[in-house]
């Protein structure tokens, strides 16, 4: 069973019956599950939650959806690694990874998407859809797949050749579209309108989508040994992310699943060519200004976010800041990560361990405190960003005094 008492409207407090609705009639504002947590407080411990399934749904009592294991894919607790090397490298002792690129389908996207199919086949529809910048459609693709749902999957036609190729391996519709993701979208909104037995993941159902980005807070804290880091740092493209890892470090501690009430620093990463948000934040300005996104970082090229205005809003109420970073930042960030930490990851990876960065050098993130960055997808999907900066150290002939010959002096013997 699930504790949810229905959808709330986030600007008005109208309550709404959990549908698939995601607007208010009255104000337009964005509808969020509300749950009764009195409830989940007397059904949850740390023990329970500890013995439960390693991946999302061990949180079941914390999302909108009645059953347990809905779908099987393994999605979520992922690793949360200690990142010495590149703490060292930075100055922050105590920094920490939650390394996402080890979900089903590579990226965080399969959070938020095993929560909201979940409930849409609860809800009885049999079409998914959405609107992606890539990762959403690999997720949407493959758990409609293991569903048994029919999916239809709109991307911009540009997108990462591994993206496009690891969505159409599972099988279902997708429609590249020629524009941006922004024009996606606004076709995505009409054909929302016509057709209202397609769940649009990102759509009609987006308050449930939006949940599944809670169990990172959820995983962090656990796996901290439930408590709460200083300062976490989260790419944004629509927001959503950013603002439901706030969400869901208050209901641990709502639930009695925290000692105190937890004070995370939020921080938001974005790349330079798409920083509505970074750039609102910066001027001081409440209102975000809709831009045209040009940066290698495709997944978070949304220039119109959703939910930026609630993402700015948390970034400053926590006392967090923003960085934005340029192409090239981007491809050092990956290679930083990858070079002291074994991790590779996308460009969305690039764009936040640059942030980190760039907001040590800031004093914006301090090195007494303990900090934890999101890594939100695998490089395997953005290959090409780093085609011309990373190669072969040398290429030669199946000789032994060809390699000593090329290889002399190279090798540090550590
Ligand atoms: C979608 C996405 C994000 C951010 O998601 P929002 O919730 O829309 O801000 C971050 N990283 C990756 C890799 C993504 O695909
Ligand atoms: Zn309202």
């Amino acid at each position: 069973m699930d504790f949810v008492t229905g959808l709330k409207c986030k600007e008005c407090g109208r309550l709404y019956p959990a549908k698939a609705l995601h607007v208010c009639d009255f104000c337009f504002g964005p509808l969020e599950v509300d749950y009764d947590y009195d409830a989940i407080k007397a059904s949850v411990s740390r023990e329970s939650i500890e013995v439960g399934p390693r991946s999302i749904w061990r949180y079941s009592a914390l999302l909108p959806v009645e059953g347990d294991d809905n779908l099987s894919m393994g999605t979520g607790f992922t690793p949360l690694v200690r990142a010495e090397r590149l703490g060292a490298e930075l100055g922050l002792p105590d920094l920490w990874v939650k390394n996402d690129t080890a979900n089903p389908t590579g990226s965080f996207k399969d959070r938020v998407v095993s929560v909201s199919l979940a409930k849409a086949r609860e809800l009885g529809f049999k079409v998914v859809a959405c609107a992606s910048t890539g990762n959403l459609a690999n997720a949407v693709a493959a758990h409609s797949a293991r569903a048994g749902m029919e999916s239809l999957v709109f991307i911009p036609r540009d997108l990462e050749v591994a993206k496009v190729v690891t969505t159409a391996v599972y099988g279902g519709h997708l429609v590249a579209v020629d524009g941006n993701y922004d024009d996606v979208n606004r076709l995505c909104a009409e054909l929302t309108s016509e057709h209202d037995d397609w769940a649009f993941v990102n759509v009609n159902v987006r308050p449930y989508y939006a949940e599944g980005s809670k169990t990172l807070a959820f995983e962090v804290a656990e796996q901290m040994g439930w408590r709460t880091p200083d300062h976490v740092v989260v790419p944004v493209a629509s927001g959503s992310q950013l603002t439901k890892i706030a969400k869901g470090f208050k209901e641990l501690y709502s639930v009695g699943l925290l000692d105190e009430q937890p004070e995370v620093r939020i921080s938001g990463a974005q790349a330079l060519g798409c920083s509505p948000v970074a750039e609102a934040f910066k001027s001081g300005r409440d209102v975000i200004r809709p831009v045209k996104p040009n940066t290698i970082a495709k997944s978070l090229a949304i220039g119109n976010p959703a939910d930026g205005w609630y993402a700015l809003d948390t970034v400053r109420s926590t006392g967090g800041s923003f960085a934005s970073v340029t192409d090239d930042e981007i491809i050092e960030g990956i290679k930083i990560l990858a070079r002291t930490e074994g991790i590779f990851a996308e460009t969305a990876g690039g764009v936040t361990v640059a942030s980190l960065i760039k907001l040590v050098s800031e004093g914006a993130i301090r090195p007494d405190e303990s900090v934890v960055i999101f890594i939100t997808g695998h490089g395997l999907k953005t290959v090409e960003a780093l085609t011309g900066s990373v190669r072969p150290t040398v290429t030669v002939a199946p000789k032994m005094d060809a390699f000593a010959e090329a290889m002399a002096g190279r090798l540090a013997g550590i």
